[in-house]
């Protein structure tokens, strides 16, 4: 960990001429705020079909309404928009700065025409974090494979608890560019500080971000086909920890986590706090007999451990959390504990953390059977902590792999594994580390990937468990060969669920 003086570069948003690549949610977000700081924008992107069309449309009739009116952030007239379909490789000529979306991978054409000119490419993240005020809210950033979410609410559930003004910020909600402009307007009392939930891409384009604190929760392979290799891909995530002031927050179990933390370059002070569900050492959170306990922030780390929570205060209507859970609510309370928390708050945050659905969500006992939609398990790493939450589980996977493989999965999980239902695209990979690795465990084939498939995979899954077992939804792989996404999957789950009568037992 190296030290540094702090970084700022100016917003000055305003007459520059502005690339945003990509027409979707995050780019249209973008271009409208670029535009009502007095930008002028043009818009990207290779598709041109209908679709294309109606929120290009849709996007110049706002500019244009916006211009007529001369409104515009900050008393400034709105610069225009201009929409370009149909090329999405082609630098527009004049431009000053290209403005990324999360889907456009770091080796588009676009990205090298900028470089070629000299042109800088940033992200919504970036933007945002160039936008904020002198007295804006401090950020407390959260990245890893998986957990992000959960952690993020948790930790504003802690900040909430308080008495801090602070929204979860990340990949569902309000973007994070509308969060920056918003603060403090039309009334609106500022935030204190936000939990922002900061994927690898967004890190990757996100150069002068500077976090208060932020956790590197763990890092397995995902998204690689994005980020060329694992190595860039850690790297993209250990921008996290770049300029943190007070601590660089990681996973004592992953040690890619804290390598990360050891090449951060931060500011003067800034400390490595270590999470594990183990004892914890001198500066680090950790578990004692059911107690999640500090011994980071508290006056005397050698001799002193600060009580916070016990593991039944984590979202106590949600049954007893699964171990990954738990790992997500010490980088929560490290990240509150580090902007100044006290224990109390961190406890009574916890308890009133809901879960969001389609997380290891319960969905119902019957005969003896629980039912659980871990529908975002979407990759293996994440599969695998939802497999070794339970002792006996009768597993439904399958969807799209995303060029994963299952055999250490398996390998891990085979003792817990009571049966397998496999649906979806892919499955047969599943099928076939089974065989290697778990050859006596039965498995039932849905040789189908329509969505009706789903009730089917219930009614197998429930006729090879036995009273005590799980039904576990963890896929381990995406959802779209079969749903629209895996909120639907896990809505599939809970609809099969509902359907079960006694007969089928
Ligand atoms: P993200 O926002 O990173 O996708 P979520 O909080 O939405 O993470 O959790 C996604 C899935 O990842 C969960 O359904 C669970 O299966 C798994 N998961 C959550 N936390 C962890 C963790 N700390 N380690 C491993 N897997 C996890």
């Amino acid at each position: 960990m190296t030290t540094h003086g702090p970084t700022d570069i100016p917003a000055g948003f305003a007459g520059q001429h502005i690339t945003v690549a990509g027409l979707g949610v995050s780019g249209i977000s973008a271009a409208r705020a670029l535009a009502g700081l007095g930008a002028h924008v043009t818009v990207v992107d290779g598709g041109d079909g209908d679709k294309q069309q109606a929120a290009g449309r849709e996007l110049e009739e706002w500019a244009a309404a916006q211009s007529a009116s001369g409104k515009g952030g900050g008393g400034r007239r709105a610069g225009g928009i201009t929409v370009r379909l149909g090329d999405g490789a082609t630098l527009p000529e004049g431009t000053e700065l290209v403005v990324t979306s999360p889907g456009w991978k770091p080796d588009s054409p676009l990205f090298a025409a900028a470089a070629a000119a000299g042109v800088d490419v940033v992200g919504d993240v970036e933007i945002a974090w160039r936008l904020r005020g002198p007295d804006a809210a401090a950020w407390l950033g959260v990245t890893g494979t998986n957990g992000k979410t959960t952690t993020v609410r948790m930790l504003a559930s802690i900040l909430a608890a308080e008495g801090l003004h602070t929204l979860a910020v990340g990949n569902i909600g309000t973007p994070i560019i509308d969060v920056v402009l918003g603060q403090g307007k039309d009334g609106a009392r500022p935030y204190d500080v936000l939990a922002v939930e900061l994927s690898s891409y967004q890190l990757h384009w996100a150069p002068s971000l500077r976090a208060h604190s932020a956790a590197v929760l763990n890092i397995a392979p995902d998204h690689l086909d994005w980020h060329g290799s694992m190595a860039e891909y850690a790297a993209d995530k250990g921008r996290i920890y770049e300029g943190n002031t007070v601590a660089c927050v990681y996973n004592v179990a992953d040690k890619a986590t804290e390598d990360l933390v050891r090449e951060a370059d931060v500011e003067e002070g800034c400390r490595a706090i270590g999470f594990t569900l183990g004892t914890p050492g001198p500066s680090q959170l950790g578990v004692v007999e059911g107690i999640l306990v500090d011994r980071a922030f508290v006056e005397n780390r050698q001799k002193q451990a600060q009580e916070l929570a016990e593991i039944s205060d984590i979202a106590p209507g949600s049954g007893p959390p699964a171990p990954h859970n738990i790992a997500n609510a010490l980088a929560a309370a490290a990240l509150a504990r580090a902007f100044g928390v006290r224990p109390a708050a961190v406890r009574d945050g916890l308890r009133a953390f809901h879960p969001d659905a389609h997380r290891i969500q319960h969905i119902a006992d019957i005969d003896g059977i629980t039912y659980i939609d871990d529908s975002k398990a979407t990759n293996t790493h994440a599969a695998e902590a939802s497999l070794a939450a339970y002792e006996h589980i009768v597993w439904i996977a399958g969807g799209l792999a995303k060029g994963a493989t299952f055999d250490e999965l398996v390998q891990k999980s085979a003792a817990r594994l009571r049966g397998v239902v496999l649906i979806g695209a892919d499955r047969a990979l599943i099928r076939e580390a089974l065989a290697r690795h778990a050859p006596d465990v039965p498995v039932v084939d849905l040789d189908r990937t329509d969505t009706g498939a789903m009730p089917e995979a219930v009614r197998e899954a429930t006729r090879l468990a036995e009273p005590g077992d799980t039904v576990l939804l963890a896929p381990a792989c995406a959802s779209m060969d079969m749903f629209v996404n895996y909120n639907k999957r896990g809505d599939a789950f809970a609809d099969a669920v509902g359907e079960l009568t006694a007969r089928d037992h």
